[in-house]
């Protein structure tokens, strides 16, 4: 592994300080490293592996897809894509989809319809978005405009359009901020990377009521917590809101890379035309291929009663640790998006973790992350705690 190691340091840019072990293969809820070591896989990586690894029947599909065609352009049609959008659109109660290829890529186009619908309303060019401290949103120059952390903006600045930032539940902060310039409000319904911050039902619904009364457009990035992970289909189905915009990216290809921002048809007529926006990969037949099976799959295996039926025993079994140790401060999270918050350093347990052969994440400063396959068995929950239990005690 150390020499995977070194020459992947002396050619890519270091820009992560990697875990010092080399991912070779998985199965299943199990990954194995070069030299052979098990890891229960309690991140999906980055909660991307929905279906877990290796699954036969969506690698089939992908398989079957390439000795078919891989890319085609955006300027024919394929088929893959027509069928992913139509089961996207119908999962997520959305009229539009536009496919890109990551999560960043899927906000820059969700933030472009909206800016687009303000300036075809009044003709301005100084539209304001609202977004939330703790959001994160991705790395390109629009998503991090919108990322609620100081430190990951800073060195690039100017970045792209005015951006106020409000608190996370506290719904007078939106309010404050609102004025005929507003344009849009952007949150994640759950923040994933800021720290497991769930929204509370009555901030978000008064941020939608908030929205509605005001012709202000509400964008839910649902790319971490979306997709089955919180016992909904799409995390904002949990309250009485809908986005006019979303985002969904991570799990939506299990693995290969794809995202997607979705639109209402009140956005879809009056926003983005032809020649507005374009990519030359996203929504390629093989992405999509994958995430057509992924999507089919996720829905025949019944991911969602999965998640359902072992959220109480995941949350037992964490909140078991919370009482056990002194630097487990609490719990925080929905369904399969939890986070316990720490008064040592996530990354030590992390790192130890990895020593024990569990692999799992950290969130804002002080949470460490759990985003399990949406296909764990209660097994698999007793192997974590066990597991746990061992990290913590050391
Ligand atoms: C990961 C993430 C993104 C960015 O997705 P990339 O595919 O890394 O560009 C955006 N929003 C949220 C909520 C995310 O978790």
């Amino acid at each position: 592994m150390n020499k995977i190691i070194e020459l992947a340091e002396e050619n890519i840019l270091h820009t992560y300080n990697r875990f010092q072990i080399v991912l070779d293969h998985g199965k299943g809820v199990k990954l194995y490293d070069s030299e052979g070591k098990e890891y229960l896989d309690f991140f999906s990586g980055i909660g991307v592996y929905a279906l877990g690894h290796g699954d036969e029947e969506l690698n089939d599909a992908i398989k079957a897809q390439i000795d078919k065609i891989v890319h085609t352009s955006n300027l024919f049609y394929n088929e893959p894509a027509a069928r992913a959008a139509a089961r996207l659109n119908k999962l997520a109660g959305m009229d539009k989809a536009f496919f890109t290829n990551s999560g960043a890529e899927a906000i820059e186009g969700a933030l472009k319809a909206a800016v687009k619908y303000a300036y075809l309303k009044d003709g301005a060019h100084d539209h304001e978005i609202i977004a939330l401290d703790h959001s994160f949103h991705g790395r390109t120059c629009g998503a991090l405009s919108v990322t609620g952390k100081a430190a990951y903006r800073e060195a690039f600045a100017p970045l792209c359009a005015e951006v106020k930032f409000a608190k996370m539940n506290d719904l007078a902060s939106v309010t404050e901020l609102v004025n005929n310039k507003t344009c849009a409000i952007i949150m994640e319904t759950l923040q994933g990377e800021g720290g497991i911050y769930p929204a509370d039902k009555d901030f978000i619904e008064g941020v939608y009521k908030l929205c509605q009364d005001k012709d202000i457009l509400l964008i839910l990035d649902e790319i971490q917590c979306g997709l089955y992970r919180t016992g909904y289909p799409y995390a904002w189905q949990r309250y009485d809101v809908h986005p006019d915009i979303m985002t969904t990216a991570k799990a939506l290809g299990n693995g290969i890379p794809i995202g997607a921002f979705l639109l209402n048809e009140k956005v879809a007529k009056a926003s983005l035309v032809a020649g507005d926006h374009g990519t030359t990969y996203g929504g390629n037949p093989l992405a999509c291929a994958a995430a057509d099976k992924a999507l089919e799959l996720l829905e025949s295996r019944k991911v969602l009663d999965n998640v359902r039926n072992l959220t109480p025993y995941l949350e037992e079994k964490l909140d078991a640790l919370v009482s056990k140790y002194d630097c487990i401060k609490g719990r925080r999270g929905q369904g399969f998006m939890q986070g316990l918050i720490l008064n040592v350093a996530p990354a030590d347990i992390v790192n130890k973790g990895i020593e024990k052969g569990i692999l799992m994440l950290t969130a804002g400063t002080d949470v460490l992350r759990l985003l399990p396959p949406l296909i764990i068995t209660k097994e698999d929950i007793d192997r974590m705690y066990e597991i746990l239990d061992e990290v913590f005690s050391a």
